[in-house]
């Protein structure tokens, strides 16, 4: 009898991972479960491990011990027998390109225009066609609001537009998921809500989002779950009722006595 695959797979399985930088164990055994469609937003005070783990999802980090999945598959490693082989470049590259990743800081490409940020991924590392992606990316643009500046360079742009064409960028990739790191936290405070209605838009959509951010009310309001991190745990997690307000552990309780 051959070993049932599982129909539908977790958008995100982390089980176990460990990641030390030098003498720093910064992850110490977290194991992440998101479901498709769903989004999960990650809380915790500085240096407790969320960006890291966040770049262990598209092999950005090696991870030490445990394993990641994306959509059922292994991130990074190749298992030959009981032994893991790390992918070739080629396949990483290709692997990666399944995830959406918007930083605090945007990343644009300040040699290209938006149309050119948002394709080059798409036809370079995905080989989709030029005119199907510029078609898509033309219309992501539109909705995310910035269907006017495609022929623009990012410093012409706002912070805020800055970041709605990151998120475009990220969704053209046709991604498994998107992971945001901080994504307003860069920004003016007048420009966050504009970004943050772009998530929620997302979210609304049905789109698989992990979500870290200081940003309480949105997390409240768009999180199917809150996940509590802190020295390279996870403490707690749950619906945002409860982890939110009605937190079991003593650690979370803190945190959100500050950040309330
Ligand atoms: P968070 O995003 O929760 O603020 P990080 O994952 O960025 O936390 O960092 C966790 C800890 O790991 C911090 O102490 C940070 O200084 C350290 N760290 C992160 N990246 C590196 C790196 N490339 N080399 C050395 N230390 C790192
Ligand atoms: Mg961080």
């Amino acid at each position: 009898m051959t070993t049932p695959v599982d129909p539908t797979p977790y958008a995100v399985d982390v089980r176990g991972v460990h990641k030390s930088f030098g003498s720093l164990e910064v992850l110490r055994g977290v194991d992440l479960k998101v479901r498709k469609g769903e989004v999960t937003v990650i809380l915790g005070p500085s240096g407790s491990g969320k960006s890291t783990l966040l770049r262990t999802l598209n092999h950005l980090e090696k991870v030490d011990r445990g394993t990641v999945r994306i959509d059922g598959e292994l991130v990074g490693y190749r298992r030959r027998g009981n032994k893991l082989h790390e992918m070739r470049e080629r396949d990483i590259l290709r692997q990666r390109s399944r995830i959406g990743f918007v930083f605090q800081s945007f990343n644009l490409f300040p040699h290209l225009t938006v149309l050119e940020n948002v394709i080059e991924a798409p036809i370079s590392a995905q080989r989709r066609d030029r005119a199907e992606v510029e078609t898509l990316a033309r219309e992501l643009l539109d909705r995310v609001g910035v269907g006017d500046k495609i022929h623009d360079y990012p410093k012409q742009l706002s912070g805020g537009q800055q970041q709605r064409v990151a998120i475009a960028r990220a969704l053209a990739l046709r991604p498994a998921v998107i992971l945001f790191d901080e994504p307003t936290s860069a920004l003016d405070p007048e420009l966050v809500g504009e970004v943050l209605e772009v998530i929620r838009d997302l979210a609304r959509d049905g789109a698989t989002l992990v979500i870290v951010t200081h940003e309480i009310g949105f997390a409240r309001e768009v999180a199917h779950t809150v996940v509590f991190m802190d020295g390279g745990v996870v403490v707690e997690q749950g619906p945002p009722a409860q982890v939110l307000d009605r937190p079991t552990q003593e650690r979370t309780r803190a945190f959100l006595s500050k950040v309330l």
